[in-house]
């Protein structure tokens, strides 16, 4: 149940349910193409997809669950059956974002948009007392901010993550996050703005490849917690 089967011409991929958002990454991304999945690269594209899937490619083509094209189930009645916007429709309504309470999704069939492999993202840590400067510029920001970037802001400690100097590590810090689908060379200047609203505590933006910044998601979620 973990087979991936890219179609780069039609631009769409065939998903078995066992995959999880890093596999499939790893797949489409050998053909400069990406689908919306959540942002950690080890949660299940059934599980999440159904829920919605909320990523990094959010404002620019949606939720996992608006790139879906048709998906394969066998429902309660032991049925099996194909949803899609021509088939089932109400079925297929429902699973986008309904969760697993219609059946066991035996495979889904989704869209792929041109992404990567680089991506410029965005990973700025500012001091916790500068919270209120950086939540104002951030949402006068995003008011105009183009399509392409999706960025959120988190509240914390600065992360344990190897890239870090260590003397960084737990301090009370605000952090923006994002990720721009477009040029690395656009998206650098896009996000400027967002990298100078104060002295930074450490500054992690830059080019990545796709698939790394969602290994990068899921290191900064601690092992054994249980998200959304
Ligand atoms: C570290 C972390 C980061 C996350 N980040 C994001 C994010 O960025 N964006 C986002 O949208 N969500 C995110 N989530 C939430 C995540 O999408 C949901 O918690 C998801 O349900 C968890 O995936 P799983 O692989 O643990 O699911 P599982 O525990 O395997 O499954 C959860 C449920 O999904 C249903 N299900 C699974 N497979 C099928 C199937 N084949 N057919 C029918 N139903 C099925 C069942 O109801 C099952 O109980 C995150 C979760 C974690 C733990």
């Amino acid at each position: 149940m973990d087979e991936i089967d890219v179609d780069p011409d039609a631009r769409t991929v065939h998903v078995e349910p066992g995959v999880r958002a890093g596999e499939l990454h790893e797949a489409t991304q050998q053909f400069g193409l990406a689908t919306p999945t959540g942002s950690a690269d080890d949660i299940g594209v059934a599980s999440s997809t159904l829920g919605g899937a909320i990523g990094w490619l959010r404002r620019k083509h949606g939720l996992g669950a608006d790139a879906l094209r048709s998906v394969e189930i066998v429902t309660a009645d032991g049925e099996r059956r194909t949803a899609s916007p021509e088939r089932n429709q109400d079925l297929f309504w429902a699973l986008r974002g309904g969760g697993g309470n219609f059946g066991v999704v035996t495979a889904f069939e989704f869209d792929l948009y041109e992404i990567g492999p680089g991506v410029m993202t965005l990973g700025t840590f500012y001091p916790a007392n500068h919270a209120e400067d950086v939540l104002k510029s951030h949402r006068k920001f995003v008011a105009d901010e183009p399509d392409e970037l999706t960025t959120l802001v988190l509240y914390g400690h600065v992360p344990p993550l190897p890239p870090i100097p260590e003397a960084a590590h737990g301090t009370p810090a605000v952090g923006i996050l994002g990720c721009y689908a477009g040029s690395v060379e656009e998206g650098e200047d896009v996000v400027a703005p967002l990298r100078e609203i104060a002295e930074q505590i450490v500054d992690l933006s830059g080019s990545m490849p796709y698939v790394a910044l969602h290994e990068l998601d899921s290191a900064l979620f601690l092992e054994g917690r249980n998200y959304c």
